[in-house]
């Protein structure tokens, strides 16, 4: 999965007055692209890459790379150009530390961007000194990064799993399974159940947890359930928002086109062993 980076670590300590050195990557977006050189094996401009200095914050570690973000769009040399995020984990899927590094430092960009003024008072927002979060400069309020949970669901009937693909695929068409956010007052297991009859129309049971992945891409925070349906396996599709949900048997199960994602590795798991 995309987080699996071993034998590099990730290290999400918080350093305000860290300053980029010249191994460190600076992360400059706009909108869903990112500067980036796709020639190059670190992808991500240096400091000194940089056509004019950028008011920066330290992000995280990768390995040895320090991440920066770049408040104010940065331009670099010529060799770098604007590409959209999505492409890039269609296309590098294999540098996996540097997907995960963009999807996370993305995540923590839209953060950024989104909480410059307070939501309580209007009031501009400056970095904390001592942990990661935002205070407000007129009430004192505190704005820590913002994650959305989301369930994966891997719905089993016998020796088949529900697969899915929607409607809106964006770019390359992957199969995929029922997943949704999580809503005010529900557990996960809560949405598990609610996702499922909404999207495919079917009682679910044995509700069992898989694994969890960090998706920055979407601000996510996905966890991955399998179970089984519960009475009739009749499928009643949710037309808006999936174009196709169908019985796969074990053997047939072709999983996605790079395995970044929790949903290939809940398809593979369930091909190649009992879940
Ligand atoms: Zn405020």
């Amino acid at each position: 999965m995309i987080q699996d980076i071993y034998p590099k670590k990730f290290d999400n300590r918080y350093f305000p007055n860290a300053e980029p050195d010249e191994n460190s990557c600076i992360m400059c977006f706009s909108g869903n692209t990112v500067l980036c050189d796709v020639n190059s094996d670190r992808l991500f401009p240096t400091v000194s890459q940089l056509k004019e200095p950028a008011d920066m914050t330290y992000l995280f570690s990768v390995g040895d790379v320090k991440y920066f973000l770049a408040f104010d769009y940065a331009t670099a040399d010529e060799n770098f150009s604007a590409v959209k995020i999505k492409k890039l984990r269609h296309e590098k899927y294999e540098m996996r530390d540097k997907l995960f590094a963009l999807f996370t430092s993305y995540h923590l960009y839209k953060w950024y961007t989104s909480s410059r003024f307070c939501g309580e008072c209007g009031g501009k927002t400056v970095p904390c000194t001592g942990e990661r979060a935002l205070l407000c400069t007129g009430c004192g309020e505190l704005i820590y990064p913002r994650i959305n949970p989301a369930v994966i669901v891997g719905i089993i009937n016998g020796d088949s799993m529900l697969v899915t693909r929607y409607v809106k695929s964006r770019g390359v068409e992957n199969d995929a399974l029922v997943a949704g956010y999580m809503e005010i007052g529900e557990t996960p297991e809560d949405t598990v159940r609610r996702e499922v009859m909404e999207e495919v129309g079917l009682r679910v049971k044995n509700i069992r947890y898989y694994k969890s992945q960090p998706w920055g891409y979407s601000s996510g925070l996905l966890l991955g359930f399998f179970c089984d349906v519960d009475g009739n396996a009749d499928i009643r599709l949710e037309e808006t928002e999936l174009s196709v949900a169908k019985w796969v048997s074990r053997s047939d199960i072709k999983g996605q086109s790079d395995d970044l994602s929790l949903t290939n590795e809940m398809m593979m798991f369930f091909k190649n062993q009992n879940s």
